[in-house]
């Protein structure tokens, strides 16, 4: 049995096109919407399961991937942006009209994903964008109402679409939250 995850998982997953350097998210309000020029691919795109981020109606997942902070721009309508949790590390700008979440920005300077923002491409029409390569905090999505029961399928859907299934992030991206930690620590060791 299989079960929907998100519109960009269900009907396969796209691979990025080689020499695409982005497009416009746009929310989803039919006037006025807010633009936010992306200049670059996007990095770790992954299927997430926690609370937090941003999912379109219906959707178990989101899907979220990182642009370094300089390629992102706001070009259209900012003032309807706001921040949606000031004291979450990731401060997740979103519209006020339709709630689309257009970038999550982390201010911290000594956090290990400082000079990252966070995107969701499905905001953009550009084609060429690259999809989800893993789904991350996997069991978080029982905490948004989808029966344990259902964890199985879940995971069985994600491998079937090419997406392992991890309950926090994957292996290079805890690597380098552990890397960051042991420098921050002094333990950190080249080889
Ligand atoms: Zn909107
Ligand atoms: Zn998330």
């Amino acid at each position: 049995m299989s079960t929907a995850i998100h519109p960009s998982v269900d009907g396969g997953v796209r691979k990025g096109v080689p020499g695409f350097t982005g497009g416009t998210l746009r929310c989803l309000c039919a006037h006025d919407p807010v633009e936010v020029r992306i200049g670059a691919q996007v990095a770790f795109n992954h299927a997430c399961g926690c609370t937090k981020c941003w999912k379109p109606g219906g959707a178990m997942f989101s899907v979220v991937g990182v642009v370094p902070r300089e390629k992102v721009s706001v070009t259209a309508h900012g003032e309807k942006l706001k921040v949606v949790d000031a004291n979450a590390p990731i401060q997740r700008h979103a519209c006020t009209a339709c709630g689309a979440h257009l970038y999550g920005r982390i201010e911290n300077t000594g956090h290990p994903f400082y000079g990252l923002d966070f995107i969701h491409t499905e905001l953009s029409k550009e084609e060429g964008w690259d999809g989800p390569g893993f789904a991350a905090f996997v069991s978080s999505v029982i905490e948004s109402g989808t029966p344990p029961s259902k964890m199985d399928d879940v995971r069985k859907t994600l491998r079937n679409q090419g997406l392992e299934p991890y309950d926090c992030l994957s292996p290079p991206l805890m690597d380098l939250l552990a890397t960051h930690a042991a420098k921050a620590k002094g333990t950190y060791r080249e080889a």
